[in-house]
């Protein structure tokens, strides 16, 4: 080791005879390369996007601010560095509960990690201190509030530290949808370990969160590492809302039969409601918020995870920092805050880059109640504007009559054409002059106030156009208005849309509790003629059925009949497996995998290695058993 090695100088005196002298735990070889550990390590052929890039960039002792997409490979970016580094890799994630299974995926490939957090008892707490005193440890998982610590830092300078890595660094975010305080501490990290190199990493990232990463986190001399976030694997829609329960459980049934997906929804109400919906009706679901006892929280997390095929309802409360791969769809059933958290969110679909579906149904209601709880928030009015600003950005994209994932994209600042996978793609929607319409709605509107003195929802205008008598219109004598009836060429459907796309280009405002119309400044153009508006029209079936159950995936990918057969049966394995061992079937082996075994029917150890997601560990720990179910279901010759 030179001299001039930073980790020689900072802690010359690291106990290698310690860990020399524990023979239940030999030191590994460390690897001569990145691309040997991903080899040997993980089982795989080669990296993906600028993974080695920014694996050059830690191991050669650099900062690195890495913003890629979730299911990208994040993961891999740190591990190496922290396997071709004398030292211990720390990783901060903010999710306590999700420790368990990284280290569990990590020792499952030979990896010596351990994680240390408040869920541990003193005994196994002290044991995994030791670990990494002694130098044994190749990464060690912390809590982000245990770091800032005073007494975790002089603990952590006691031994040898490779690398710090800081996952979900949006958090640090003031502005973001996600600021955790305990993340603004991370900063001092720099200046007590000047020497060590240091990866944010985050899947979300507008240009703004991007600088505060940077700025907070004392990262200015980091290489960053800018992807694409592009998923092309997802296929994005977002339908019109009329019974949404309805619509969710036809789309789960013809799409999504028997896969493993999340359901969001804005109130606990719904969640349980919904997910007793899906249950009644034969779909495994179960429902999650903030609300529920945290044995019951943990539970459903831990079944989700391991179990094929569950359905979780939930708040937002849930997901964020998920590794399940193989989540084959995410469905809202209410209108999402912000288009950040819309993608974070979907993003969660398809990690493995099988084809997964993002499914959106959102309606005239959502943007009222939305509207509403903004205006009732209780911050200051630049934090009003602000989520207002969101909101509109969501509007515009569920109103767009382009390509959904171009002006996603283009949300966090990038630019793409067209992507042939997205409802207005596959099913392009038609834009009308909606001008008069418009003016009559508005128009209305007015009177309702100039002449009555009056506001409404949508509802009674909608009425009031349509010429319907009921009690309400009755007993205002609406039938009596310049605008009664005028409107009846239009279904009430076609006008509830109208309404939507009037408030989402902010031509009307919705106001108070009632969610009573007023036209706004601009709607005002619109009605003197200086102002045309064009609307869109909701296809009749905005569904594809380019996506598929994982079953239906096997089948249509290049396997033979006989293949897809052998594909069920090394998926039974694997949950027999993953059971035995208390682990999440993925941690076992991937559906990727299991479908390269099943393509290339190994008969031996040896036709094993090469196969992806199979390395040295696994192919020692499953090699026999892979064979073993390979030549009982197609015996050789
Ligand atoms: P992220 O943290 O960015 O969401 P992960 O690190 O969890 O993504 O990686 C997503 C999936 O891709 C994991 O199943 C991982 O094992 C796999 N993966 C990552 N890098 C590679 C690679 N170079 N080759 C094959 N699979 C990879
Ligand atoms: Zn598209």
């Amino acid at each position: 080791m030179p001299p001039e090695d930073p980790h020689f100088a900072q802690a010359p005196a690291r106990a290698y005879a310690a860990a020399a002298a524990t023979p239940a735990r030999p030191a590994p070889a460390k690897f001569a390369s990145a691309a040997e550990a991903l080899h040997t390590v993980f089982g795989y052929e080669s990296f993906r996007g600028e993974q080695a890039a920014i694996i050059e960039q830690l191991a050669g002792g650099g900062d690195a601010v890495v913003l890629m997409p979730t299911g990208g490979g994040k993961s891999l970016c740190y591990q190496i560095p922290s396997l071709l580094r004398e030292g211990t890799g720390i990783v901060v994630s903010p999710l306590i509960a999700l420790m368990q299974d990284q280290v569990d995926a990590l020792n499952a490939v030979g990896v010596r990690a351990a994680y240390l957090n408040s869920t541990q008892d003193p005994g196994t707490r002290a044991s995994v201190e030791q670990a990494y005193l002694a130098g044994e440890l190749d990464l060690l998982y912390i809590a982000p509030e245990r770091l800032g610590t005073e007494q975790a830092k002089q603990f952590l300078a006691r031994g040898h530290v490779a690398l710090f890595a800081i996952d979900e660094a949006h958090c640090v975010s003031q502005w973001g949808h996600d600021f955790r305080p305990d993340y603004l501490a991370l900063g001092e990290l720099a200046e007590r370990w000047p020497d060590v190199p240091r990866i944010a990493l985050t899947a979300t990232a507008t240009d703004a969160t991007h600088k505060e990463i940077t700025s907070r986190l004392h990262l200015q001399r980091a290489a960053h590492f800018v992807s694409s976030f592009d998923r092309p694997n997802i296929q994005y829609r977002i339908v019109e809302k009329n019974e949404v329960r309805k619509q969710l459980l036809d789309f789960i049934r013809t799409e999504h039969a028997g896969d493993a997906g999340i359901v969001y929804a804005l109130s606990r109400a719904t969640t349980e409601k919904t997910a007793a919906f899906l249950q009644a009706n034969g779909v495994n679901a179960l429902p999650y918020h903030a609300g529920l006892d945290a044995g019951v929280r943990a539970r459903t997390q831990s079944r989700f995870l391991r179990e094929d095929g569950i359905v979780v309802v939930a708040t937002i409360a849930f997901g964020m920092g998920i590794d399940k791969p193989d989540v084959r769809f995410v469905a809202h059933i209410d209108l999402p805050k912000s288009v950040e958290g819309y993608y974070q969110e979907t993003g969660r679909a398809g990690r493995d880059g099988d084809p997964s579906t993002a499914w959106l149904a959102y309606g005239l209601q959502d943007v009222v109640q939305q509207r509403r709880m903004i205006d009732s928030s209780p911050g200051d009015i630049a934090h009003k504007r602000r989520m207002a600003a969101h909101l509109d950005a969501m509007l515009a994209l569920c109103e767009t009559v382009e390509c959904r994932r171009v002006n996603l994209l283009s949300y966090f600042g990038q630019s793409s054409a067209p992507c042939g996978n997205c409802d207005t793609c596959l099913a392009p929607p038609a834009s009308w002059d909606g001008t008069v319409p418009a003016q009559k709605l508005l128009s209305t509107v007015v009177r309702l106030r100039r002449e009555r003195n009056q506001s409404f929802g949508a509802g009674q205008i909608v009425d009031i156009l349509r010429g319907k008598q009921t009690p309400r219109t009755s007993q205002h004598k609406h039938e009596a208005l310049a605008t009664w009836g005028i409107g009846a060429d239009l279904s009430d459907q076609q006008w509830r849309g109208v309404v939507r796309q009037l408030l989402a280009q902010g031509l009307l405002a919705s106001t108070g509790d009632y969610g009573t119309l007023a036209m706004t400044d601009a709607g005002a153009e619109v009605l003197s003629g200086n102002r045309a508006v064009s609307l869109r029209t909701e296809p009749e079936r905005t569904a594809s059925r380019s996506t598929r159950s994982s079953k239906q995936a096997a089948a249509l990918s290049d396997l033979s009949p006989a293949g897809v057969e052998l594909f069920e049966a090394l998926r039974a394995w694997r949950s027999e497996t993953a059971k035995e061992l208390g682990v999440p079937a993925y941690i076992v082996f991937g559906d990727a995998t299991l479908r390269a075994v099943a393509s290339a029917t190994p008969r031996s150890l040896a036709a094993l290695d090469g196969i992806t997601g199979i390395g040295a560990k696994k192919l020692e720990a499953y090699g026999d058993a892979l064979v073993t179910v390979v030549s009982a279901f197609a015996p050789a010759g």
